[in-house]
């Protein structure tokens, strides 16, 4: 692998740094194509993600893993303007301690060596990177993927001034009457008339909802972004005054979960030679905030990329140049700045246009919703879509989403121009 080695440094093809889904998602492919790949992670590796992570049903179910799924609605639904609109599509709660297992697991079987050391200084050589972990010892890989979520330790990527970002408070536990209907999942119900007309004011917020079964549900609010971030004690007074409104008392609390996370961050530089995975590389969709089905649909793909990489012998710059050229293609560069300028729409609609906006998304055919919220539709079918969506909406939404303000139409043109 190279002259000079540093004393003692453990050597593999691939350093995967993390251990969250990104990382595990991605040591395991990797490793099932017969790389060397070495996880490096600053914690306990197997210690209990703190994350709720629900997703389309059929997104676990396309790659047969629809057993990892704790929990899956029929009923799945939302309201807006005060209407209930069934989606008539699966949801999911993902068993996560079922989905750590089910990758530790893996890794134990196609041999991914697991180091639990903090990695905090990397230098890059011609064909291969040396990552200092913070117990002093030296790790030596061809290449380097960087899994270590939102705010990465090595993957750098523009500055962005106005980081907006998805923010949630929630609880699980037990209520004197049922918060939502029993054996259903609710998507987004943005009622809101338990708020004061001053609130109604305030950027909108929405119930997220489960019932998690045996008398327990999952009640949160949510606000999709905002800029800067809607604070977690204005979230949960929210959440007090819509259950109050219901006459529904929190009678035991399991657990809470404060949600924080970016969802307008620029794509990293893909010319940088560490790899990015996961919220590392900028995959939580901008306009919903998903990551979790996208790490399946992709992962195994840079995998390929970069096993093919290094049996052509590619080294340093060039192998890391065709994995970020397969995670983050060419079309996939567009639809992400399609996304943000959509995001950026979204967070200046007041309650009742945000409402009036996705009740009329929503009214599109499944398969257009589907795609755009999963990312799974080619850039000419998105922009489709988006037509569709301009043709349906009333004449209050088109013209605000016609009209580009502020800095949305650079966006959208740093999406379309590939910056
Ligand atoms: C509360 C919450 C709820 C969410 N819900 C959903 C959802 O329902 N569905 C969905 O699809 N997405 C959801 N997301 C968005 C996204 O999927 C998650 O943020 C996801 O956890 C990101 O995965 P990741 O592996 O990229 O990063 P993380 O899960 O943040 O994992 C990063 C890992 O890197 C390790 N690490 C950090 N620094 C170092 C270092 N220097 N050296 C070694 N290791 C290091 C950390 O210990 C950690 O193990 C949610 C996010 C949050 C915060």
């Amino acid at each position: 692998m190279g002259a000079s080695l540093p004393s003692a440094a453990v050597l593999c093809h691939v350093l995967v740094v993390g251990a969250g889904p990104a990382a595990l998602c991605m040591a395991t492919a990797l490793a099932r194509r017969q790389l060397a790949v070495t996880l490096l992670v600053a914690q306990d590796p197997w210690r209990p993600w703190p994350n709720t992570y629900g997703i389309w049903s059929h997104e676990l179910d396309e790659p047969g893993l629809g057993f990892l799924l704790a929990h899956r609605w029929r009923h799945c639904s939302s309201v807006f303007l005060g209407e209930q609109l069934d989606h008539g599509l699966d949801y999911g709660l993902i068993d996560k301690d079922g989905l750590q297992g089910y990758w530790r697991q893996l890794c134990s079987q196609h041999g991914v060596r697991v180091q639990q050391d903090g990695a905090v200084a990397i230098q890059h050589h011609p064909g291969h990177s040396d990552v200092q972990g913070a117990s002093g010892q030296r790790y030596r890989a061809r290449l380097v993927v960087d899994a270590t979520g939102h705010q990465p330790v090595f993957v750098q990527r523009p500055r962005c001034t106005a980081v907006a970002q998805q923010a949630a408070y929630g609880v699980v536990g037990r209520f004197s009457t049922p918060p939502i209907q029993p054996g259903s999942f609710v998507l987004m119900d943005y009622r809101n008339g338990h708020l004061s007309s001053e609130q109604q004011q305030e950027p909108p917020t929405f119930l997220y909802a489960m019932d998690l079964g045996s008398g327990t549900y999952f009640v949160e609010e949510t606000s999709l972004a905002a800029y800067p971030p809607l604070p977690f004690h204005l979230l949960k007074h929210r959440l007090e005054q819509r259950l109050e409104r219901q006459g529904c008392v929190v009678e035991q609390v399991h657990e809470v979960e404060q949600c924080l996370f970016p969802m307008n961050l620029p794509l990293p530089d893909r010319r940088q030679r560490v790899v990015g995975f996961g919220g590392a590389a900028t995959m939580v969709h901008p306009a919903s905030g998903y990551m979790l089905g996208s790490l399946l649909r992709r992962g195994p793909g840079l995998a390929a990329a970069i096993a093919q990489g290094l049996r052509q012998g590619r080294r340093g710059a060039a192998l890391s140049r065709a994995a970020w050229g397969n995670l983050w293609s060419d079309d996939l560069v567009r639809r992400h700045g399609i996304y943000r300028f959509g995001l950026e729409k979204l967070m200046r609609l007041n309650s009742n246009d945000l409402q009036t906006f996705f009740h009329t998304f929503f009214h599109l055919p499944q398969p257009l919703w589907r795609g755009f919220l999963t990312n799974t539709l080619p850039l000419a079918s998105l922009t489709g879509a988006m037509v569709r969506l301009l043709t349906a909406a009333p004449w209050t939404i088109r013209r605000h989403l016609l009209w580009p303000q502020g800095r949305e139409l650079n966006l959208l043109l740093a999406g379309l121009l590939l910056r």
